[in-house]
């Protein structure tokens, strides 16, 4: 058990190990802590002491050695005929008081039950180091008639003498929860008092995984493969999830349940350039109905080309904003309809879909360039109408999808240079440009596209 060490200076005769033949269980009979009670006893002659202070959370501090003789029992006449300082280790338990009467022989001191757990604990480590049996774990009263340790010799309260001696000779103590021991930390489940081994120990309240040696000693910093997947361990023991670290030289990607990537994985620059892991692209952080559908249709617009467009310039016809974060890797079709009315004897205009998605600054191209061509002047309005598919994007992305026309060639002069003709002015004009999506859940896991 964890033990916290203040060796009082003043309060002990030296002695050694060999000397150890009983262990006498007191109560300090105030209301001071452990740690209280060991800073007291270390800070001047008091003419009394033990070897052990346990407190009210079952902290244990250590005020003597165990070699060394405390002054905890001794008298000018005994009841025991053989127990003294010189061959015994002294234990204090701090105790309570339910009404303020301090007297010696008030029946209001009361033991907590972890000061109890932890000094059984304390007693069962110290009889199997020296070979203590049960019949000489024994009470102050036992040895000079004291009443001490108060609790256990009025035995009224829960806590009994009794139950004490009882449980120092059944199975041992149950070790629970987090405890740093040869060298590592350890994790016990306070069930079965078994430690884990090799297995992983989930931190259910914080959500923190661990894992464990065959040894029973936590991991850290360190990759660990674990069903054909590795996991890095870092330097708490803390398993890493849902972000990028670099070691030597290389970056690896672990996925929101810790997994090391070994497919593509989508990275996002952030406000700084600096990259993250978008690992809201994974389908197992959303527990949505499969299958859903949503139409979203733009408004209508209109464009008209100036005269002489040089080939190269672009307009923008018609935009839709698409949230998709209610879907499940979602896939988005993109349907584009306009009508092209022109006077000029050759036409040649580029479409294509682009698309700003949050925190990005450059627009991405969807889908293919689309080439509307014709190369004679007639009178006539054509129609003109392309598809786009986006499968390439994330839960949780807003993005804003245009459709955009390039100019390639408007040209008013005809087609053969050779013939002569009377210059007219072209007019060009793209309406009814609209923009509709159909937004769907992908089937298909993200990550396994
Ligand atoms: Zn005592």
């Amino acid at each position: 058990m964890q033990i916290k060490k203040l060796l009082t200076p003043y309060n002990y005769s030296t002695g050694t190990a060999d000397r150890i033949k009983y262990i006498v269980i007191h109560y300090v009979g105030a209301l001071g802590g452990a740690e209280a009670n060991c800073k007291y006893y270390a800070s001047q002659y008091i003419g009394a002491s033990a070897h052990y202070y346990v407190g009210f959370d079952g902290e244990v501090w250590q005020s003597v050695e165990e070699k060394d003789i405390a002054w905890h029992c001794g008298a000018k006449t005994y009841i025991h005929p053989e127990c003294r300082n010189a061959n015994s280790l002294g234990i204090e338990m701090c105790v309570r008081n339910s009404s303020g009467n301090l007297a010696d022989t008030s029946r209001d001191w009361y033991f907590e039950d972890a000061t109890v757990r932890a000094a059984i604990e304390l007693t069962k480590e110290l009889m199997a180091k020296y070979n203590i049996p049960a019949d000489r774990v024994i009470r102050h009263h036992d040895v000079t008639g004291k009443i001490c340790p108060n609790p256990y010799v009025y035995n009224q309260t829960q806590h009994t003498w009794d139950a004490f001696k009882a449980a120092l000779v059944s199975a041992p103590v149950k070790k629970s929860g987090w405890k740093q021991e040869d060298e590592g930390w350890r994790f016990y489940n306070g069930d079965t008092g078994e430690c884990v081994r090799n297995n992983w120990h989930h931190d259910l309240e914080k959500d923190l995984w661990y894992w464990f040696d065959g040894a029973g000693i936590m991991i850290t910093n360190k990759w660990y493969k674990y069903k054909g997947g590795w996991y890095f361990l870092n330097a708490d023991g803390v398993m890493l999830k849902g972000t990028l670290i670099a070691e030597s030289g290389k970056v690896y990607c672990l996925d929101s349940e810790g997994k090391m990537a070994t497919e593509p994985v989508t990275l996002m620059p952030d406000q700084d350039g600096a990259l993250w892991y978008n690992s809201m692209c994974e389908p197992h952080q959303k527990n949505l109905a499969p299958n859903r559908t949503m139409l979203k249709c733009g408004n209508s617009g209109s464009v008209v080309l100036p005269d002489n467009t040089k080939a190269g310039v672009s307009f923008t016809l018609t935009t839709l904003s698409i949230d998709a974060k209610d879907f499940r890797n979602p896939c988005i079709k993109f349907e584009f309809t306009s009508d092209i009315t022109s006077t000029a004897n050759a036409l040649t205009l580029n479409f294509q879909i682009f698309k700003i998605c949050k925190g990005q600054v450059h627009p991405i191209p969807v889908g293919p360039v689309w080439t509307f061509s014709r190369l004679k002047a007639i009178n006539a309005s054509d129609t003109f109408s392309f598809f786009a598919c986006d499968c390439d994007i994330c839960d949780d992305e807003c993005c804003t999808y245009s459709v955009v026309t390039t100019v390639v060639r408007i040209a008013s002069e005809p087609h053969d240079p050779s013939v002569p003709v009377i210059p007219i002015r072209a007019i060009t004009s793209i309406n009814n440009a609209s923009l509709s999506a159909i937004i769907i859940d992908n089937t298909n896991d993200c990550k396994n596209r």
